[in-house]
């Protein structure tokens, strides 16, 4: 994490060759508007994106707008979202979130960092997640458990706690590459930097990656 000339460069050099790899790299959930994105981003916590995916469509179709959801019936709201785990609680921050909208942003959703985390079941991760995706802000990285974990094994932090992680990524990243890097280490992780066995003889970032933390060594 050394912000030497050096290091520098290697971070530069990792996110060319990231922008190389995964030109179009962008989030995996589906959604036709910001507020499906929040909703969304908050039904993925513990659930991949395609499990969400599958259970949206039905859900906006019912309900298309915080107004809707705010006074959907809760248990109507919990049995459309249970494949997704954590249902109570989910459903429990979406109405939260949705009634909060309605009261004070006319049911639109707004588009700072404060007022998004000011929602009910709204944490800086999701908040990131609605601003880059849904409005291009850059208001930080988004850490999830690829970004965490692959920034480990890149040597950009020695950090285990999300918010510290996206701290150091901001501090060694240009702003403009915060929204894309994220979507892109997210893509690395699923394809070749997998949680388990990283696909690291075949890594097109090999060159510049310390391997922090990776105990298989590497065929000669
Ligand atoms: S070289 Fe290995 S540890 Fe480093 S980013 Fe690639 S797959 Fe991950």
């Amino acid at each position: 994490m050394a912000s030497s000339t050096a290091e520098k460069g290697r971070v530069a050099q990792l996110v060319r060759q990231l922008a190389r790899d995964y030109p179009d790299a962008t989030c995996s959930l589906d959604f036709k508007s910001p507020l499906q994105l929040l909703i969304s981003t908050i039904l993925s916590a513990q659930c991949t994106d395609e499990r969400v995916n599958i259970v949206t469509p039905a859900l906006f179709k019912k309900y298309p707008t915080a107004a809707a959801l705010a006074k959907a019936p809760i248990a109507d709201l919990e049995k459309a979202i249970q494949s997704t785990g954590f249902f109570r609680n989910k459903a429990k921050s979406i109405q939260g979130c949705c009634q909060k909208l309605v009261a004070d942003h006319k049911g639109q959703v707004p588009r700072t960092l404060e007022e998004l985390v000011d929602l009910p079941g709204v944490g800086r991760k999701t908040a990131n997640v609605v601003l880059g995706t849904a409005f291009g802000i850059p208001s930080g990285v988004v850490v999830d458990t690829h970004v965490g974990r692959i920034s480990q094994r890149l040597g950009l932090t020695t950090a285990t706690d999300a918010v510290k992680i996206e701290q150091n990524l901001m501090a060694q990243l240009p702003k403009k590459e915060w929204i894309a890097f994220s979507h892109r280490l997210i893509f690395h992780g699923r394809q070749v930097c997998i949680a388990r066995k990283p696909k690291c003889e075949s890594c097109h970032l090999l060159k510049w990656c310390p391997r922090v933390g990776v105990k298989e060594p590497l065929p000669r």
